[in-house]
């Protein structure tokens, strides 16, 4: 508990002195100050350990100096360009608390959209796949809506896979995890393979903006165009997927039919794009035909 009962204790800390804030509504207005409100409020809540309401409600209770220099310490790294969800180490994902370490892609609601359509395709206990897993995002949202299904999380970081672990024991969510490179040394045959893999091409200047800047090039970039990863995974799955398997990925929004062209390359069908909450296309399922699975 960072707060200080009463107001007494604030009452000495004469804002002159060393212009430390002293009070909630300090904090608030210090962090407001830099950044925008949605932000500053998460920071300046976690910093004081109290919620947003008690934020609004409660701007003259006095906080302990730890607690705002913690905050301080904090806004120097935002205004540095670090992402809230480094700093915080956490990062909300369909419902999900998840830990965040920069290691990992911060889990985005682009991901939601994929999770999103790939669901409807799995049954209860299906063997499903999730390639390049970072926090674990993808596989837990299945394994917490597919309770009895056997999810698989691989990442070619054993960092990741220690942090899904962590993730999922946290959650107590049930998920198996791999160090793989794409699907090599994968074993067995799943129902569906998912994957937000990395899509962004080597020259887009995004990389140079915001989050982007301090997340993992390799969870990322795609190689030059960004398909690098897709000219891979599409192929390779085909030996890891059942008859009749679905293929679920996320792209970026002008990917859409270079992915699908890929997919129809390769002996998948029944393709079909999803749109983001921003109304892009963000990801494409297809089911591998019948016949199609190799030995
Ligand atoms: N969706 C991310 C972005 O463009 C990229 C994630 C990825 O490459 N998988 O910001």
């Amino acid at each position: 508990m960072t707060l200080i009962d009463g107001g007494a204790e604030g009452n000495g800390c004469a804002l002159g002195v060393a212009a430390a804030p002293a009070t909630i509504g300090d904090c608030t207005a210090l962090a407001r100050a830099r950044l925008p409100a949605f932000e500053a409020d998460l920071l300046a809540g976690e910093a004081l350990g109290v919620s947003r309401a008690t934020l609004q409600a409660f701007p003259e209770r006095a906080v302990e100096d730890a607690a705002h220099t913690q905050l301080e310490r904090w806004l120097e790294r935002r205004a540095a360009g670090e992402p809230v969800a480094y700093i915080l180490r956490r990062q909300g994902f369909w419902g999900l608390d998840l830990e965040v370490t920069p290691e990992a892609l911060i889990p985005r609601p682009d991901t939601e959209t994929l999770v999103a359509a790939a669901l409807p395709l799995i049954r209860p206990s299906d063997r499903v796949l999730d390639v390049g897993t970072g926090t674990g995002a993808i596989a837990l949202a299945i394994a917490k809506e597919r309770p009895g299904a056997a999810v698989t999380a691989t990442d070619i970081d054993p960092r990741c896979v220690a942090l899904c672990r962590r993730n999922a024991c946290r959650l107590g969510l049930d998920v198996r995890t791999v160090v793989a490179d794409c699907l090599d040394g994968v074993d067995g045959r799943f129902h569906a393979i998912i994957s937000n893999p990395p899509y962004v091409a080597a020259d887009d200047p995004h990389l140079r903006r915001g989050d982007l800047r301090s997340e993992p090039r390799l969870a990322l970039v795609g190689g030059d165009d960004g398909l690098a990863f897709f000219r891979r995974l599409i192929p390779d799955a085909r030996a890891h997927l059942l008859a009749g398997g679905w293929l679920a990925l996320e792209h970026g929004c002008g990917q859409g039919n270079a992915v699908r062209r890929l997919l129809g390359e390769h002996g998948f069908a029944e393709a079909s794009t999803h749109l983001d909450i921003e109304d892009r296309p963000r990801a494409t399922v297809a089911r591998l035909g019948c016949g199609e699975s190799e030995a």
